[in-house]
């Protein structure tokens, strides 16, 4: 009655039959340091906290969000635990998963060309229906920006991404990052 759903490989629905619950496997992908933990902590403990690393290993963290259409979003959100510099693994770790966060810093072009391979990665491997996310963090360092915001829109845009600039350290626009990607999870059909 609840749990399989026809066509829709990785959300599913938790809850009750006639419930809207969705739960959804989240990971992150950038360079190191471009803030992906903190992105994290800020938005599943409200806190900027650089000197507390999340620490992953095997588990994850979750959070639920409420639509406005009474449609809850659990995301179990997995961090690399510093994956990135083992690029082999990287398919391990997003199998499964139906929305990739793809994180740059904005004064940073190496980490853009670097989310730029990310994406690349899953277009190729990663599950057709998954729903990626372009971020540009570290938006309150705008006196040091090297990526322009358009930069960010026009490879979102021609990667069918959601795009949006962040700064886990002022939570500007974390909580409309979830929301954002919570509306674009393809829905369970209700049988
Ligand atoms: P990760 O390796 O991608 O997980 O990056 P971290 O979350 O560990 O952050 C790396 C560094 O960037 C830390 O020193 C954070 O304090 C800093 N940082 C993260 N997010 C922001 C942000 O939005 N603004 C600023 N100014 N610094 C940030």
């Amino acid at each position: 009655r609840s749990g399989r759903l026809g066509g829709l490989n990785n959300v599913e629905n938790s809850g009750a039959p006639d419930s809207k619950n969705i739960r959804v496997k989240l990971v992150l992908l950038g360079d190191s340091g471009v803030g992906k933990s903190c992105i994290v902590l800020r938005f599943v403990r409200g806190q900027f906290d650089p000197t507390s690393k999340v620490t992953v290993g095997a588990s994850f963290l979750s959070q639920t969000i409420a639509l406005q259409d009474s449609t809850t979003v659990k995301f179990e959100i997995w961090d690399t635990a510093g994956q990135e510099r083992y690029a082999a693994l990287a398919p391990l770790y997003y199998r499964g998963a139906g929305v990739a966060v793809i994180v740059y810093d904005i004064t940073s072009p190496e980490s853009f060309n670097k989310a730029q391979y990310w994406v690349k990665e899953l277009q190729k491997h990663g599950s057709p229906d998954i729903v990626m996310a372009l971020v540009g963090n570290k938006a309150d360092l705008w006196t040091n920006r090297e990526v322009p915001t358009q930069d960010g829109i026009d490879y979102a845009e021609n990667n069918g991404m959601f795009f949006i600039e962040t700064s886990a350290k002022t939570a500007d626009n974390i909580n409309q990052l979830f929301e954002e990607i919570a509306k674009r999870l393809p829905r369970p059909s209700s049988s």
